[in-house]
């Protein structure tokens, strides 16, 4: 098992520092597709998995998925977080035993999905979603939330035109991220994204192997190669050493990126990313 870089009450005594602090953007990687980010006291957290539901409900089928991390911390801790966004309903994007302790903690935790996904969300969730629409930024404190789709492995609509698999971008603090969720390229996304300056691209690099059981994703150079396409200032990976059957080395990430000249930055789960 992978030990995260800081966990549980260490990895705690770092957030709870940094927003008391308020100096920056500060973004955690929480494991697979989850982070934490913190601004001006206010923090939400980006497609957080923080349970064990995915190798419960797959324990003793053809596809157990075998944890490769320790998890990051306990979701019950993290009553400093606002808001989840949720960037389609793969449990391990929207997972009802992290974000159901989260809610315990705090009854105000709002969380935030695709339009196309509010009424899956409530019934997963059993509360009322937001729904995020293209074009329609959505507020919450100094974060404004932009949702822009994705390819998990296609573009996908509900029948009122709602993305059913999206990215998002977030503005805050004068810092600009996205969080691509689980996508492969698509026609127009560079030209999409290329309309804000980026600073942090966070994508998966797990890649799309339907052999595995793998589907839909970015691998590490296609990860690499978007970055680099959309002018991101710098470049993490993700969705990857959580789960035995669908991860990938961020090597080929790593060697792509230095031959782009495209800065990344490769974080241990539970690092810390100050901006
Ligand atoms: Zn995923």
């Amino acid at each position: 098992m992978i030990v995260p870089l800081q966990s549980d009450e260490r990895f705690l005594a770092e957030v709870t520092a940094t927003v008391a602090r308020r100096q920056g953007v500060s973004l955690w990687w929480l494991g697979q597709s989850g982070f934490l980010v913190h601004y001006d006291g206010v923090c939400i957290a980006i497609d957080p998995y923080l349970s064990d539901s995915l190798t419960h409900k797959y324990a003793a089928t053809a596809k157990p998925h075998v944890r490769m991390t320790a998890r990051v911390v306990d979701p019950a801790l993290l009553a400093m977080v606002g808001l989840v966004t949720s960037s389609h309903n793969h449990t391990d994007h929207l997972d009802a035993e992290t974000i159901g302790p989260m809610r315990q903690t705090n009854p105000a935790l709002e969380v935030l999905c695709s339009a196309a996904n509010v009424d899956f969300a409530q019934q997963r969730l059993g509360m009322m979603p937001t729904g995020l629409v293209l074009g329609t930024p959505y507020t919450h404190g100094p974060f404004v939330i932009h949702a822009v789709p994705a390819a998990h492995n296609q573009r996908e609509q509900d029948d009122a035109g709602h993305e059913r698999y999206i990215g998002i971008v977030v503005e805050v603090g004068g810092v600009t991220i996205y969080h691509s969720g689980d996508t492969l390229r698509y026609d127009g996304m560079v030209e999409l994204l290329r309309r804000w300056v980026i600073d942090v691209a966070m994508s998966p690099i797990n890649g799309n192997d339907p052999s595995r059981g793998v589907a839909g994703n970015l691998d590490g150079a296609e990860a690499a190669q978007l970055a680099h396409d959309i002018g991101a200032r710098l470049v993490v990976p993700c969705h990857y050493d959580m789960f035995a059957f669908n991860t990938a080395s961020p090597t080929v990430f790593v060697d792509t990126a230095r031959q782009l000249g495209q800065a990344y930055r490769v974080l241990q789960a539970g690092e810390c990313l100050n901006m």
